[in-house]
């Protein structure tokens, strides 16, 4: 398979988009390490079915993404790294002069500095093993603009930035850098958010995905995690090999508007 004998770090994985990125990378033949901040029976039930499913040997590893120590302690204890997904991220809606400095704080060290972190603990074991790829989940948002969201804009502008660097200081070797840039995509936690839009606008659960959350993506569907795990898989092959410093959109034509 194309991934055999390769380790794929996915930050921010107990679900959602890490999670359909860690099972189409196990799919592949990568061995997988999944994180998040949590340490669940749970979570490490999820790292056993990805090995019994995919034959791949799959682990959960607890790290809080908040922190920069324990963004590289991750990459230390996993030992190896071929393929990075930074993916971790939170979310909060308020207007810039009303927007919690807590809140700030956070998005900023989940969404971007853990980027930063983990990539520079694991460039020198990418270099080492002659090979590696660095895959960044940034969002449609990485490059557009929506009100409300300057912390989460900010960011993943930055980690758009953060990629065209690691890719233009590993150019000459056989590493590359990319970011996938996601328009909605219908993990548990938009999921969760339609009832009490239903609700607040009094429609039904059509409309409030077509008009309300889909408004901005043209194709009127949602992204599936499967595609953006069958993007980054892709981003990982060799076809990728001279694909890096660039962004690839999987948002239903919301950035061609
Ligand atoms: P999600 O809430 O299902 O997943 C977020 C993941 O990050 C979870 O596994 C969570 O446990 C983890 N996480 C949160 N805080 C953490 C911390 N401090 N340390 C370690 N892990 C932490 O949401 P999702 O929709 O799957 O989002 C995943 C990524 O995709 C995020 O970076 C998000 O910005 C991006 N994205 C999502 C969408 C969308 O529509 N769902 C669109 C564009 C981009």
């Amino acid at each position: 398979m194309t991934l055999s004998g390769k380790t794929a770090i996915i930050t921010g994985s107990n679900s959602g988009i890490g999670l359909g990125i860690a099972w189409e990378m196990a799919r592949a033949g990568a061995d997988v390490v999944l994180n998040s901040f949590t340490d669940r029976d749970e979570d490490h039930a999820i790292a056993a079915e990805i090995s019994k499913e995919t034959g791949t040997k799959a682990r959960y590893i607890q790290a809080d993404m908040s922190k920069g120590s324990q963004c590289r302690a991750l990459i230390e204890k996993a030992g190896t790294c071929d393929i990075l997904v930074n993916n971790a991220g939170i979310q909060h809606v308020a207007p810039i002069e009303a927007f919690p400095e807590d809140k700030w704080d956070a998005i900023i060290a989940i969404n971007l500095s853990s980027a930063f972190h983990t990539t520079a603990a694991a460039l020198p074991m990418m270099r080492k093993a002659g090979w590696g790829r660095v895959i960044n989940v940034a969002s449609a948002h990485g490059l557009t603009a929506s009100p409300y969201k300057s912390a989460y804009i900010a960011a993943k502008h930055g980690v758009v930035g953060l990629t065209k660097t690691t890719a233009l200081e590993t150019a000459e070797e056989p590493i590359t850098a990319n970011a996938i840039c996601p328009g909605y995509v219908l993990t548990p936690l938009v999921e969760s958010q339609i009832p009490d839009t239903m609700k607040e606008y009094g429609m039904s659960r059509e409309d409030v995905i077509k008009n309300v959350m889909l408004t901005r993506q043209p194709s009127k569907e949602f992204a599936t995690v499967e595609q953006l795990g069958g993007t980054a898989v892709f981003l990982a092959s060799p076809a990728a090999a001279q694909i890096t410093g660039t962004t690839i959109s999987v948002d239903g034509g919301w950035t061609a508007l």
